[in-house]
């Protein structure tokens, strides 16, 4: 008898699990799959001086580190273990199993809708546009939600939603929904951040990690900004210790002035591989399109998509075939590594017919 199938709450009896890139594999050794750094920065270092101790919660000193670095109140933030906590916890803590829903705008973020799912909440889907734009006036026509995801910059097509877009759907929602505003990416084009509007919005809430430009995926680190009011109510439902002490210590080196300046030159180095590689695609054959993309990324758009697949795995390539939600067809999502490495991505590709 498989006893987890005849007990399990109903509606996980079809549940998907995402699909991340570690559980999805793959062979190469050239990994652009994860939108992960290319290499592994900084020094860390740890003192288990402490570790027979349960930690401090919330940390004090890694809410000010993080609320110096993001111009925030430390009691606008709460400390989650990696961005997708804070997604979790938002859905939990806001919508009713069975009554709520929430609105996503795929193509998008595949969490938004595993989580919701997992939770037994129902999910309303906004599609963008055919150059990956919110359709904002479909959005603010949603009668009822209790969330509204909105990523930017958007993974996977990689392009940022504008200060108007978002503000209309803020505005429109002031009294009813929580807008969530994933930036996981935004330390590539920081001028996007909807952080100035957060004391003027009691429905804004941001979502980051140091997963990406921090280039601390393995960490597990992320922070939810938000009113404190919400910020309160996550503080009630999160886990009892959720940031592990060796966590807290290499993430308040990343956001010393040091780490901070590190961080800041890997992103220029990025961002400008990011723009070079993009022109290169452009002008190659056997590319429909490359989407203009703001984080460490690019969605790029083949005429004969199962080749160009082919042949960066023979040159060793891992790249992504987006979470499929209709709009994005014959793509593959490449992350931005060095420059070595997009080298390899434009060699391999020259084969294309
Ligand atoms: N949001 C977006 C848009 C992401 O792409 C990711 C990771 N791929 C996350 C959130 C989750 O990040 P974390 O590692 O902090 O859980």
């Amino acid at each position: 008898m498989n006893i987890a199938k005849k007990l399990c709450c109903n509606h996980l009896l079809q549940i998907e699990p995402y699909q991340s890139a570690r559980r999805l594999g793959g062979s190469g050794e050239v990994w652009l799959n994860a939108n992960e750094l290319p290499y592994s920065y900084g020094d860390y270092h740890i003192d288990s001086s402490g570790y027979q101790r349960y930690p401090e919660v919330p940390s004090q000193s890694l809410l000010r580190a993080y609320a110096d670095y993001a111009s925030f109140s430390s009691d606008q933030l709460l400390c989650v273990r990696g961005a997708d906590e804070g997604i979790e916890l938002l859905i939990r803590a806001f919508c009713t199993p069975g009554s709520d829903r929430v609105v996503i705008t795929p193509p998008t973020y595949g969490m938004y809708q595993v989580s919701a799912n997992i939770h037994g909440v129902a999910i309303m889907e906004i599609p963008r546009d055919a150059s990956f734009d919110l359709d904002v006036d479909a959005v603010t026509a949603v009668d009822s939600a209790k969330l509204i995801f909105i990523c930017s910059p958007n993974n996977p097509t990689g392009n940022v939603s504008s200060e108007r877009e978002l503000r209309d759907i803020l505005d429109r929602f002031k009294d009813s929904a929580l807008v969530v505003v994933d930036e996981a990416y935004i330390e590539f084009c920081p001028e996007h951040s909807l952080q100035p509007l957060i004391d003027e919005y009691p429905n804004l809430v941001i979502v980051r990690t140091l997963s990406k430009a921090f280039g601390l995926a393995a960490v597990r680190c992320g922070f939810v900004l938000a009113p404190k009011d919400v910020i309160e109510l996550l503080s009630k439902i999160i886990a009892p210790y959720p940031v592990p002490l060796p966590v807290e210590q290499i993430a308040l080196q990343a956001l010393s002035p040091e780490g901070l300046t590190r961080m800041r030159q890997r992103v220029e180095e990025i961002n400008r591989t990011r723009i070079s590689l993009q022109q290169r695609l452009h002008e190659m054959q056997g590319i429909v399109k490359v989407t203009t993309g703001f984080g460490n990324f690019l969605l790029v758009e083949f005429n004969d998509e199962p080749k160009a697949v082919e042949l960066l795995a023979a040159a060793g390539v891992v790249v992504r075939t987006p979470y499929t939600q209709g709009l994005i067809h014959n793509s593959q999502r490449i992350s931005i590594g060095s420059a070595e490495e997009m080298d390899r991505v434009v060699a391999a590709l020259e084969g294309l017919p």
